[in-house]
């Protein structure tokens, strides 16, 4: 499974690419969206960084409203 992520800027795309196959999945798969109150997939995810800290933004893959993630700087240690 091959994770292309064009919206990263360089230095989210660092952080990313630091990750694991299984953890790019799972963060990706494992985003709670407000609108459905539930944990659904993340599309169309851009990225980026913050103090060492990834911040993934995108769509929610059931009801296309925005989600979030936030991966903490000790992720990438
Ligand atoms: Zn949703």
């Amino acid at each position: 499974m091959t994770l292309k992520l064009p919206k990263f800027a360089p230095q989210a795309a660092q952080l990313w690419s630091l990750l694991s196959i299984d953890d790019k999945r799972n963060i990706l798969e494992n985003v709670y969206c407000s609108h459905c109150k539930n944990v659904t997939t993340m599309f169309n995810a851009s990225g980026k960084a913050e103090k060492g800290s990834l911040i993934l933004n995108g769509q929610c893959a059931v009801c296309m409203n925005p989600v979030g993630r936030y991966i903490e700087a000790d992720a990438f240690r």
